[in-house]
Order: structure tokens, then C-alpha cells, then sequence
């Protein structure tokens, strides 16, 4: 007999024909012997529509009362999963993030899971029951509700396979699996078999929203197999695991993008020792994530500050940043939200020289102009205009020969 722990995602549980799908699969695994625990995250498009409302209502919601009303989507699936199930003749149980409980920190909107208590879980197990979990929340050490951030269920269920030491962690999804790039952009994007932990969690962090970060972190920090695999096939998919020698030999494994993130230059500002550490500490006290920051080579005392921060926090870093730039004596500041960042991964490339200048090339061939770059040791991030997104990523795909077409003909 295993312990799985399932998750599906919006879209397979988008209406109730769907959820009726998922509760046959589900009820199938436990026909044959299995213990199951299910995470779910809400509807479709539901999360979406709940902060429109908030939205609707004011500019700047109350953080605490977004996520008591971004939770609710997850609670609308566990309930109708359960009575699905126990209308099929089989014992089911929902239970919320407080009723597990799942312990987090207090950031609303993007809390952190502390501990799992498993408790309730077993004793819901050991009562022969399909015990299906809200995906996305927790509670805070006040009692209130807190969410994990977008497409959070991830970590939910990789944090209770964790907890529970399951012996899988399923992650059903709208596709069947881990692709060299996104398949609904990139028609030759091709199914990998395996994928390493870090080349994983480096595309997911650069765009691949097919697992969120967290969940891939917390994969790897308690070595969970994750099964990436699709709700409407019995297809196998994708293994992510540790490392293994063979996946050094593939140089590029990956081509991601992400079109969330915005531009920000501060210009002619002053160089000497601290002017960084001015600018950004109003942008990281406002709990700011800035991602790629170049700064040019100094001329006459004077250099340009370049950044990007996330979308949403776009306007008000460039508001604060207007006022620092008047305290420190810089010129003036300027934005870009029509921009995206186009990335490639790989393990090989710690070992492969003249990845970057490929790469550059094959952007160059197609008139595409490259803003900033940014690398580390299993990727190279190049921002570019927005507008340009799907060729750049379906030319970096052709040129690192990862199309499905490319591999047949070896
Ligand atoms: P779910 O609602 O099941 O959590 P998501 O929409 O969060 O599903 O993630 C699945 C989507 O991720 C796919 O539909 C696909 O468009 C996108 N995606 C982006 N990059 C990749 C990739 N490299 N491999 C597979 N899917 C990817
Ligand atoms: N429902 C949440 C979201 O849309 C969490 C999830 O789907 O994983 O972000
Ligand atoms: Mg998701």
C-alpha cells in the first residue's frame, strides 16, 4: 500500500464533469490499495475573478481580507470533490489550510509554510477516507488566514507529501508534463522524461509557471519526487529529481520566459560608495523583489541605474524611486513595462564554452534587440521587447536543437 499525494489544478477541476474525472481517477488509485490525500486549487480562472472584485471595490485591497477571499476559491473544489466522491459510493473528507493545520508566517499573499501538522490527516486516512486538502492556504501563527502566492497548490502538496513522507507527489495539470518550453507557445516544444531539481527550480523562477518555485525548493529540500503528468491521459510524464550524471550532457534542456516583469533606469546618478544601498532600501522595505540590476561604467563621477522589478509592483517603485532620486542628486527616472525576459537552461552549460554568444546570435539573425543580460552558472536571461516574446523563445528552441522534429532526425 503507498501514501499519494495528488494535486490537480484549476483547469482540471474547471467544472464539474472535470471534477467528476478527477474523483474516478482518484477513487481508481484507491481501488487498488493506495491511501490518498488530494490537493485541489480552485475553478479555473475563479482566484482571477475574486481579486477583480477586490479590485473593483479599491485600488489597494487590505491584504488580510484579499486572502480570506482568495482562499475561498480552493474551498468551492474540495467540497464538491468530496461529495462527488461519496456520490460514487466512496469515503471522502475536505478539509481547509486551519483544519490540517498548515503553518505559516503572517505575509499575506505570500506566506511560507513553517510546519504541517499530519495529524488529522492520518486519523482521516486510517478511517479508510479520501482526504482532499485547500490548496494555496495556510494560517498564520494569529489564527488568520494567509495564501502562499500565486499557483501555490503546488506547494501545498509538496509540503504535505514532505510532512506525510509520501511516497509520491503527483502534480496533474493541463499538460503532460515538463516541456523544453512551453508547448502552448512552441508547437516543437518536446516532453522531457527527467529534469534535475535545479534546472527546475531555475525555470520556474525565470517563467515556467508549470510548477511554482516554492514547491520546487521545498522538492528538493526534502528530496520529493515530483510526477508532473497530465489529468486527461495515463500517459506518464515528467520525473523531477536529483541530479543524475547523464543530465550534464544535455548543454540547453530549456527555453523560458516571463513577461511579469518591468524595466527601471535611474539616470546620471552620482557614484560613490552607498548610492546603491540608498536606492534600493525603500524598494526591498516595500517588499519589493528585484531581479536583474545593472549599473553602467562610471563617466564624470555619474552612472545609470538599471533594474527590474515585478509588474505589480511597478508604479509605486517607480513612485518611491522618484523621491530617492531627488534626495541622492540623480537626473531623473524612466520605466518600461512592455518588456520580457527570454531565458535558456541547462546543467551543460557549466561545462560548454560559446553558450551565450549562440544565443545572442540567434536573437541577432532575428533583429531582436537585447536591453540587459544577466547570467549564472545554468542560465542566461536576456530582456528584450515584449512584443518579440514567442519568436525569441521559438528561435533560442531551433538553435540549442531542442525541437521535437530536431531530436527524431539525430
Ligand atoms: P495548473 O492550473 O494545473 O496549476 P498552470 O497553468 O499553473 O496549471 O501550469 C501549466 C501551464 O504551464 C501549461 O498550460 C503551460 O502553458 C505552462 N508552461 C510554461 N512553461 C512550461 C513548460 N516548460 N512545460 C510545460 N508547461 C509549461
Ligand atoms: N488558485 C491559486 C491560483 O490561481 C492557487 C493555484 O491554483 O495553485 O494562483
Ligand atoms: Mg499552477
Amino acid at each position: 500500500m503507498a501514501l499519494i499525494v495528488q494535486k490537480y489544478g484549476g483547469t482540471s477541476v474547471g467544472d464539474i464533469e472535470k471534477i467528476r474525472t478527477v474523483a474516478r481517477r482518484v477513487i481508481n488509485s484507491f481501488k487498488q490499495g493506495n491511501q490518498m490525500v488530494v490537493v485541489l486549487s480552485a475553478m479555473a480562472g475563479q482566484t482571477d475573478r475574486l481579486i477583480r472584485l477586490a479590485h473593483e471595490l479599491c485600488d489597494q485591497p487590505d491584504p488580510r481580507e484579499l486572502d480570506v477571499l482568495m482562499s475561498t476559491g480552493e474551498q468551492v473544489s474540495i467540497a464538491l470533490f468530496a461529495m462527488a466522491v461519496k456520490s460514487m459510493g466512496y469515503d471522502a473528507s475536505s478539509l481547509l489550510g486551519f483544519q490540517v493545520p498548515i503553518h505559516t508566517d503572517g505575509l499575506y499573499g505570500k506566506a511560507r509554510i513553517h510546519e504541517v501538522n499530519t495529524n488529522r490527516i492520518k486519523r482521516e486516512l486510517e478511517k479508510g477516507r479520501i482526504v482532499a486538502v485547500a490548496g494555496f492556504q495556510g494560517l498564520d501563527e494569529n489564527g488568520d488566514i494567509t495564501t502562499l502566492g500565486r499557483g501555490g497548490s503546488d506547494t501545498t502538496a509538496v509540503a504535505l507529501a514532505a510532512a506525510l513522507n509520501a511516497d509520491v507527489c503527483e502534480i496533474f495539470t493541463d499538460v503532460d508534463g515538463v516541456y523544453t518550453t512551453d508547448p502552448n507557445i512552441c508547437p516543437k516544444a518536446r516532453k522531457l522524461d527527467t529534469i534535475s531539481y535545479e534546472e527546475m527550480l531555475e525555470m520556474a523562477s525565470l517563467g515556467a509557471k508549470v510548477l511554482e518555485i516554492r514547491s520546487v525548493e521545498f522538492a528538493s529540500k526534502f528530496q520529493v519526487p515530483i510526477h508532473v503528468r497530465s489529468t486527461f491521459s495515463e500517459e506518464k510524464g515528467t520525473m523531477v529529481t536529483a541530479e543524475t550524471r547523464d543530465m550534464e550532457k544535455v548543454v540547453v534542456s530549456g527555453v523560458t520566459y516571463n513577461k511579469n516583469e518591468a524595466r527601471i533606469t535611474m539616470k546620471h546618478v552620482p557614484d560613490k560608495p552607498g548610492t546603491a544601498s540608498k536606492i534600493f532600501k525603500p524598494v526591498f522595505e516595500a517588499g519589493v523583489i528585484v531581479d536583474m540590476i545593472v549599473q553602467n561604467p562610471s563617466e564624470d563621477g555619474y552612472t545609470d541605474l538599471t533594474f527590474t522589478v515585478p509588474k505589480p509592483d511597478f508604479h509605486r517603485t517607480l513612485k518611491r524611486l522618484r523621491d530617492v532620486a531627488h534626495d541622492i542628486g540623480a537626473e531623473r527616472v524612466m520605466g518600461d513595462e512592455d518588456i520580457a525576459k527570454v531565458s535558456i537552461v541547462g546543467l551543460g552549460m557549466r561545462s560548454h564554452a560559446g553558450v551565450a554568444q549562440k544565443m545572442f546570435n540567434a536573437l541577432a539573425k532575428e533583429n531582436i534587440n537585447i536591453m540587459m543580460i544577466s547570467t549564472s552558472e545554468i542560465k542566461i536571461s536576456c530582456v528584450i521587447e515584449e512584443k518579440y516574446t514567442e519568436l525569441a523563445v521559438r528561435t533560442l528552441h531551433t538553435a540549442f536543437g531542442l525541437d521535437s522534429d530536431a531530436q527524431e532526425a539525430d
